[in-house]
């Protein structure tokens, strides 16, 4: 069986609903996992927030807005009447249950409850879309199998037992619909796997059912070999490995979900990545083949503090980085670069929840200095420390100031950190250093 996703864009349509329709009737069995409609998640991120803050009428009118979309949808995506009927019932059952939480205590239920209808709607629409075609489809509800664990990791033993039950059970459908993002938690209430996290749903849902291969179809022609949103002139790349697209994706590769490639990995289950509206184009294959040398793309993720450790006992001292250590083991804060002198020790979080504590911490055995708003730009390929056209990436310290740099923790990865507002100037400037022709640079 196949796993096909379908992000905001690929269903943010009437006409991109029908491309999709168009891509998943190719007579493969399959689960097809959709997003929701662009913009729809992000407008009951505000919904939420509005009705966070107490802001009623804020949040009313956000809904109203909202729900008109879908009622303009409706009247674009059906033309029989029962289906229209029956649509426009379960939109406003819907929106009547998210004017009710207006009135309702918040609580982070809520949220999870707000932000879950997106995947509920797209999901209903696109499968009404499948029934008036007469296509062999069903809508496969995510909160029967989905579910995470203590740890907020998938508990694929519950996941796997119930997915497949459900589909030997069904073993005359062809097409399975299903809500991406949404999942139970331990208690059984609704939850999430994160922004951006219905990709994770396609690679759990593909370990599940053991997949063939499961395809993120989304608005770009595959992975690009640097941020599309702040260079031009990127290129895809047909090939990667899932190391490369797991570290790309983990800082800040915005096309995946940074966890997608965790699930397949072992089972050896190829990711492909195509665009929806250009099925024609190669897009991106991951597997475990590593292909070629040298530097093979670029990726930059926000929202990193860095944090400076200084202190004279760490001259000529051994276990002062332990100490240094614990403490973020202490508070669960997962540390990405770390970069030593003599007697200082840098390092980066993107994790803020515990920086007063830590901070507080640190300071009994240091002095300690905090820098917000870091970017990481990191670049992957397949032995690239070694490559003879890695040199040219340090034109960039004659443009930016680079805070640290990461070189040689693996063959695989450098990182640089440099403050978020030289983000577009360093990935543009990378981009010529790394991947445009040399040889004017060998001259300056
Ligand atoms: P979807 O809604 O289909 O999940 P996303 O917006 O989450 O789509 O991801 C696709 C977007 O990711 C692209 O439109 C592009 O702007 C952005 N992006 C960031 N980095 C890359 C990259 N390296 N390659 C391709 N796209 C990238
Ligand atoms: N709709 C969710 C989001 O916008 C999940 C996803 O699109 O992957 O984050
Ligand atoms: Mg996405």
């Amino acid at each position: 069986m196949l796993v096909q996703k379908f992000g905001g864009t690929s269903v943010g349509s009437v006409e991109n609903m029908n491309h999709v329709k168009e891509i998943i009737t190719d007579g493969s069995r399959k689960v097809v996992v959709l997003s929701a409609m662009s913009g729809t998640t992000n407008a009951l991120v505000e919904i939420s927030d509005a009705i966070c803050s107490q802001e009623s009428s804020t949040a009313l009118e956000l809904i109203e807005t909202l729900n008109k979309k879908y009622v303009h949808t409706i009247s674009e995506l059906l033309n029989e009447n029962f289906l229209i009927a029956e649509a426009q019932e379960y939109i406003s059952k819907v929106f009547d249950s998210l004017r009710e939480i207006t009135i309702l205590d918040y609580t982070t239920f809520s949220y999870n409850k707000i932000v879950a209808q997106g995947e509920l709607l797209s999901t209903y629409l696109f499968s009404s879309l499948l029934r008036q075609e007469g296509i062999n489809a069903m809508l496969l509800p995510a909160l029967d199998f989905m579910r995470i664990d203590n740890n907020n990791e998938p508990d694929a033993f519950y996941i796997k037992q119930n997915l497949q039950r459900i589909l030997s059970k069904n073993e005359h459908i062809d097409i399975f619909i299903t809500q991406g993002f949404i999942c139970l938690d331990v208690q059984g209430q609704i939850s999430n796997l994160q922004r951006g996290g219905s990709d994770y749903t396609a690679s759990i849902i593909g370990a599940a059912i053991e997949a063939q291969e499961v395809q993120i179809w989304t608005d770009i022609d595959g992975f690009h070999n640097n941020d599309p949103r702040f260079v031009e002139n990127t290129t895809a790349i047909s090939q990667i490995s899932f190391d490369e697209a797991a570290e790309l994706a983990y800082f800040g590769a915005k096309i995946l979900h940074p966890q997608t490639v965790m699930p397949v990995r072992d089972l050896n289950i190829p990711v492909r990545l195509k665009n929806t509206m250009l099925p024609a184009a190669h897009g991106t294959l991951i597997t475990h083949h590593v292909t070629g040398e040298g530097i093979k793309a670029i990726a930059a993720k926000d929202g990193i503090y860095a944090i400076k450790i200084k202190s004279a006992r760490m001259l000529q001292a051994h276990g002062f980085l332990k100490r240094v250590f614990e403490v973020f083991e202490k508070y669960e804060t997962p540390i990405d670069m770390v970069t030593t002198s003599e007697i200082a020790v840098s390092l980066t979080i993107d994790n803020a929840s515990h920086i007063n504590a830590i901070v507080q911490e640190l300071e009994k055995i240091a002095s300690v200095e905090v820098d917000d708003s870091m970017s990481i730009v990191c670049l992957v390929g397949n032995n690239i420390i070694y490559h003879q056209d890695t040199p040219h990436l340090f034109q960039i310290l004659q443009d930016v100031s680079v805070r640290m740099i990461s070189y040689g923790g693996s063959n695989n990865n450098i990182s640089l950190l440099i403050n978020t507002t030289d983000k577009k100037e360093t990935l543009n400037n990378l981009q010529r250093y790394v991947f445009e022709s040399h040889e004017e640079l060998l001259e300056i």
